[in-house]
């Protein structure tokens, strides 16, 4: 399950993980976006040219997948534009054939949507999805800034609850590598009043039986939470339960790749984490960082 595969980047050929500038091993980052998303800015191209001077061998990108209905919302790529996102992510693998740069997507999950998932998976030669839960209700995306005063209403407990069991439905449904941002309601700064370690456990469990990664998010730090995705009692539980992780910086702009890697490396060790996953072509890698 952890075994290191061969692979064309450097991290494999010499044996030794990727190194930044200050010497401090960098994992993939695997969550970047593009101007297709209509909330992003930059070109795939940039991103992987800020990630090179950084000193990452392997990045990805995973932009917002489109809906099966395009009116679904507005902050994604439209069906008609898939073909172009591959495009642009080849155009800078060609550039950068020193980098690996791994094509994948960000897919919401909503129950119902595991058909449309299917037909996408099946669209390109894809080398992860990472399976995101952004939508509580098939109209409450809780993240979305536009829709913060619907949190006035809500009760964060049953938010958490409701969250996390989409997000376990997500892990079970094994259609994803990653499970993105887990605990994403405490974006603005709501939290739970109760204990929350059963649910997590319950999410964890599947993650672990489907074999699914969750990643360490560095947007949290850039949010009014102040925190990475997830929090540090979630990810010790994720430690414990043998669940793998993955790195990334949820960039919506190229200067914000690697963002807050040296924090999120940290908090993983501390935890006792000292690999994360790679992938390509959907089959399961390792990285030692
Ligand atoms: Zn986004
Ligand atoms: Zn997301």
């Amino acid at each position: 399950m952890t075994a290191i595969g061969r692979s064309a980047d450097s991290t494999l050929e010499t044996g030794l993980p990727a190194r930044d500038t200050s010497g401090m091993s960098l994992p993939p980052d695997y969550h970047m976006h593009t101007p297709l998303c209509r909330h992003a800015v930059g070109e795939p191209v940039e991103y992987a040219r800020h990630a090179l001077s950084l000193g990452f061998t392997e990045i990805g990108f995973s932009d917002h997948s489109p809906m099966a209905r395009d009116d679904f919302d507005d902050w994604r790529m439209r069906r008609d534009q898939l073909d172009e996102y591959v495009l642009k992510v080849r155009a800078a693998q060609t550039e950068f054939p020193q980098l690996a740069i791994k094509l994948a997507l960000e897919v919401d999950y909503l129950p119902g949507q595991e058909d449309w998932i299917c037909q996408l998976a099946a669209r390109h030669p894809w080398d992860y999805f990472i399976g995101s839960v952004h939508y509580v209700t098939d109209s409450w995306d809780i993240d979305n800034p536009n829709k913060l005063s619907q949190w006035k209403h809500r009760d964060p407990d049953e938010v958490w609850v409701a969250y996390f069991e989409r997000l376990r439905q997500a892990a079970a449904s094994g259609l994803f590598e990653i499970i993105g941002h887990a605990d994403l309601p405490k974006k603005f700064g709501h939290r739970p009043t109760q204990d929350c370690k059963a649910l997590y456990t319950r999410f964890l469990a599947a993650c672990k039986q489907t074999d699914t990664a969750i990643e360490l998010n560095t947007a949290g730090l850039r949010k009014d939470c102040k925190e990475i995705y997830p929090s540090r009692q979630i990810l010790e539980l994720a430690f414990a339960q043998g669940v793998p992780i993955t790195f990334g910086s949820d960039a919506h702009a190229p200067d914000e790749v690697g963002l807050n890697f040296a924090e999120a490396i940290q908090l993983a060790r501390a935890v006792g984490y000292r690999e994360s996953r790679r992938f390509q072509a959907r089959k399961r890698l390792a990285a030692i960082f």
